[in-house]
């Protein structure tokens, strides 16, 4: 058996500096309750470990005792929300993706100049629920093609369209594509919405999961951008699979034990779970480790600025803090062998 492990995978820098800025506040304040607006980030095991120290999640700032510090989650909240928590009184810090942040911007920018806005996503999806509500009044929703003809449009001639930041870069073009001919003057944002860590992961997937018999993606099953890579693959006609961690493996799967299995992480999967699922194989199967290099990433964020202003009234110095992910090194104690390098035929010339 072969894993090729494709690089990039797991954990984007929006992820990263969502969970830092809650273990920063659990680091300065230890004895203070701390409450997190909605999943610090849509994986299970992130969730579950921030519960067993104490954080407490809520899907409602009633909950929120006045007085507290709340944070809200890296798909960003509507202004609604901010509000609400001004008026209980709460401290907030906002551990929203730059990313996120961004399409918000926008949304206020075009509502701002007159447009309706196109929003393409899934609207239940909470990224969607914050960036609709920066202009609600002139936001429409579009999950499918087949949503075009039921929009209400005033001026054809004063149309933008914006994206989920997380969507399948195929079915989005797909629905851009059907916009541009309903609207042919509708308004492309100055750049893609969609972000670097979903293109980047879905192009990795794309590349090397035909050369592959399955491909399995460690993330929670509400994580839109790991869902998103295993219909990649299946569209490519390679079986993909999604799973939490190394309990949610299928023998049935792999039924000869030889297979070549492709193995990702959506972007708010942690390491530690592909390392358990790569000593699994390597334990049971014999399986040897690849890495396929595909795109490197070195996007940095800063804290975001609520977290800066926690810290110096704790008097904790945040001059030099950065938010990068480097990528994972693999040892044979956590992996259970040393990987290799693969040359991936069909590589982009960039890397
Ligand atoms: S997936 Fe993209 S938009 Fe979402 S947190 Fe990561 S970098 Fe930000």
């Amino acid at each position: 058996m072969q894993i090729i492990l494709a690089n990039p995978r797991g954990f984007c820098a929006g992820v990263r500096m969502a969970i830092d800025v809650v273990d920063q506040i659990l680091a300065i304040l230890p004895d203070q309750p701390l409450y997190v607006y909605h999943e610090i980030v849509h994986n299970r095991h992130i969730v579950d470990r921030f519960v067993d120290r104490g954080v407490v999640f809520v899907d409602s700032l009633d909950e929120v005792p006045s007085g507290s510090i709340v944070v809200f989650s890296a798909h960003g909240i509507s202004p609604t929300i901010r509000d609400q928590a001004k008026a209980r009184n709460l401290r907030a810090i906002d551990a929203t993706c730059p990313l996120v942040t961004k399409v918000h911007s926008r949304a206020i920018r075009y509502a701002n100049q007159g447009y309706q806005i196109l929003l393409i996503g899934h609207k239940d999806h909470q990224e969607i629920v914050g960036t609709f509500g920066h202009a609600p009044n002139q936001t429409q929703v579009v999950e499918s093609a087949a949503d075009i003809p039921n929009l209400a449009i005033d001026d054809p001639d004063k149309l933008v369209y914006l994206t989920q930041t997380t969507l399948s870069v195929d079915d989005a073009n797909t629905i851009i594509a059907a916009l541009k001919s309903t609207f042919p003057n509708i308004k492309e944002p100055p750049t893609e919405d969609i972000c670097y860590a979903t293109t980047n992961r879905q192009a990795a997937v794309r590349l090397i999961s035909a050369q592959c018999d399955l491909v399995i993606v460690v993330g929670s099953k509400n994580s839109s951008n790991s869902v998103r890579l295993t219909e990649i693959s299946k569209n490519i006609g390679t079986p993909g699979y999604l799973l939490d961690d190394v309990s949610g493996l299928d023998p049935a799967w792999y039924p000869k034990g030889t297979e070549r299995i492709l193995l990702t992480a959506g972007a708010s999967a942690p390491e530690d779970l592909v390392a358990d699922i790569c000593k699994h194989f390597v334990e049971h199967h014999s399986a040897t480790l690849h890495i396929a290099d595909v795109y490197e990433e070195s996007i940095e964020f800063g804290l975001p600025l609520s977290l800066k202003k926690l810290m110096e009234s704790q008097g904790v110095d945040h001059k030099d803090r950065r938010v990068r992910v480097e990528p994972p090194t693999i040892t044979a104690d956590a992996y259970g062998a040393i990987a290799v390098p693969l040359t991936i035929a069909g590589k982009p010339e960039s890397l």
